[in-house]
Parts: structure tokens; sequence; C-alpha cells
């Protein structure tokens, strides 16, 4: 896995400031479309264009369930490996190059 700084974005459910991202498929920094989740409140955001980020749609997630389980079955991993190291009272921290 590899941690990419990108500029600052807030995420768009807690606030909280964003600024790298960890590419656990080998397929680079982000890119307009990538999917993540914020380490802070575990939100599936989207990168958009002009360094923003968005939340997925509920429609875009039914669509990832359906046709991409496995990157689907991925977030939900992540997501519950964040809510494990936020149960122990710790801060999840980016994977450092
Ligand atoms: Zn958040």
């Amino acid at each position: 896995m590899t941690t990419y700084s990108h500029p600052v974005m807030a995420c768009p459910n807690c606030g909280v400031k964003l600024d790298a991202a960890t590419d656990v498929i080998a397929e680079g920094p982000p890119a307009p479309g990538d999917l993540s989740i914020c380490i802070d409140c575990m939100s599936l955001l989207v990168y958009d264009w002009e360094n923003t980020i968005r939340l997925m749609t509920d429609d875009e997630l039914a669509l990832l369930a359906l046709n991409y389980p496995q990157i689907f079955r991925l977030l939900c991993d992540a997501q519950n490996a964040i809510a494990a190291v936020k149960a122990d009272g710790k801060q999840p921290q980016a994977v450092q190059n």
C-alpha cells in the first residue's frame, strides 16, 4: 500500500481535513472517480474533478455492490478496520510510504 498526499479537502460529512489517501489496490494517486473512506467518520467518498471530494450516493453504492462486489467488500472491510481501531480508543493513521 502506498499513501499519496493531495490538496487538503474537507470531508463533506464531518468536515475533517483530508490531505492524503492510501492506495490499497495499487492504482496510483487518487484520480476523479476513485473511491475513498473518511478516516474520521468512515463516510464513503468519491474523488471528483477540481480537487474536490463528495459523498457517494446511495445509487452509486447500490451499483457498486451489484457490479463490483469485491470492491464493495474491500470498502466494507476498510470501514470495519477503521471502526475497530477507533473502538480501541486510537486514532486511525494513514499508512506511511
Ligand atoms: Zn468524515
